[in-house]
């Protein structure tokens, strides 16, 4: 599988990635973040939530699950790192392919769930304020995406 890598070396360049990231988005898109605890999943999430016209304060849904923001493109911010067995019941399959963009932090809980065309991305520490965002996108839309970010 093809990957893009952006180092980003503090918090505003991440969220300038996401902002970018954001803009290319439409609903019913789907991004999955996986990397540590403190790696930055939340923080892009911020960026990406900005980027598609939400002025909410978006926060770590950790206890909740799953939480909606209304924009231009509504966000289904989910974090699944609590959640065993009932996954199920949670009918995360409507918010794939509702009107908003979904993204999903530990997603490995989940991944039968997730549809198959997707934005993969591994945020991964490197240093105190550096951070390495790996995408992987599956399917040829998402793939676009990427070279496109690449271009500028
Ligand atoms: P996660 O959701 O992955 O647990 P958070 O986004 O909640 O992580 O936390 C990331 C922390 O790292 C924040 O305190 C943020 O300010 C800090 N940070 C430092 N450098 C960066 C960077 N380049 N990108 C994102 N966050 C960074
Ligand atoms: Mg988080």
């Amino acid at each position: 599988m093809e990957t893009f890598e952006h180092k980003t070396e503090n918090e505003s360049e991440t969220w300038e990635l996401a902002h970018q990231i954001a803009s290319k988005l439409k609903p019913g898109d789907v991004l999955t973040l996986e990397g540590d605890l403190g790696a930055g999943k939340t923080t892009f999430t911020k960026g990406i939530a900005k980027g598609l016209g939400i002025n909410q304060v978006v926060n770590s849904p950790t206890f909740t699950i799953i939480k909606e923001y209304q924009g231009d493109i509504p966000l289904y911010h989910m974090d699944v790192y609590r959640l065993d067995d009932e996954s199920e019941e949670l009918g995360l399959e409507e918010y794939f392919e509702g009107d908003g963009v979904s993204v999903i932090e530990w997603p490995t809980r989940i991944t039968e769930q997730l549809p198959e065309e997707r934005l993969d991305i591994q945020v991964a520490y490197r240093s105190e304020h550096e951070r390495s965002f790996i995408l992987m996108p599956r399917g040829d839309r998402y793939i676009e995406l990427c070279k496109e970010l690449e271009k500028k």
